[in-house]
């Protein structure tokens, strides 16, 4: 059997529990994934961690690539990209223990962007996850990144689920 949670529930997962009384989401509760990787939520970040001072940037794919080409140098920038690969590696992981997935595709332009943040998300969800699940699991970007924001999804990293097996319908 084949399984696509995403394309339609991706938007949820970004609404799942990550941090309980966690950052204000825009849904109106807290903690949400999408509240620390999405891509408004890690300009927010590194907002925060510039000490209020703006990111520079007109829209928010230039903010992250600014983000992004600052962490070369800057140790509070290499802190705001690590923060969000731990937080979406424990994102994954939760998808990984819910679903027992055989990959799971990261998209988005925002998944693209911090794609170099890829091994760390795995390292991460490595930590989180249960082990065997994790073992059984593929974590990749999506090669069709332009695909997922004409779904819609350009604030949120998408998560595609394409398992055999793992859930019976
Ligand atoms: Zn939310």
């Amino acid at each position: 059997a084949t399984y696509r949670g995403a394309s339609s529930s991706a938007g949820e997962w970004g609404h799942t529990t990550l941090v309980y009384g966690g950052r204000a989401c825009r849904c109106g509760a807290r903690g949400c994934l999408e509240a620390y990787v999405g891509a408004e939520a890690i300009i927010d970040r590194y907002r925060e961690a510039r000490r209020g001072r703006p990111v520079p940037g007109e829209d928010e794919e230039s903010q992250i690539a600014a983000l992004v080409a600052a962490a070369e140098t800057s140790a509070t920038a290499r802190r705001v990209l690590d923060d969000t690969a731990g937080y979406l590696g424990a994102g994954v992981a939760n998808l990984i223990n819910l679903f027992n997935p055989e990959r799971v595709v990261l998209g988005g332009w925002a998944a693209m962007a911090l794609g170099d943040l890829l091994p760390a998300v795995r390292e991460a969800a490595g930590r989180q996850a249960l082990r065997q699940p994790y073992e059984q699991a593929s974590i990749e970007l999506c090669r069709l990144g332009v695909d997922a924001v004409a779904l819609g999804a350009a604030t949120l990293p998408i998560a595609r689920f394409l398992t055999e097996g793992g859930i019976r319908r």
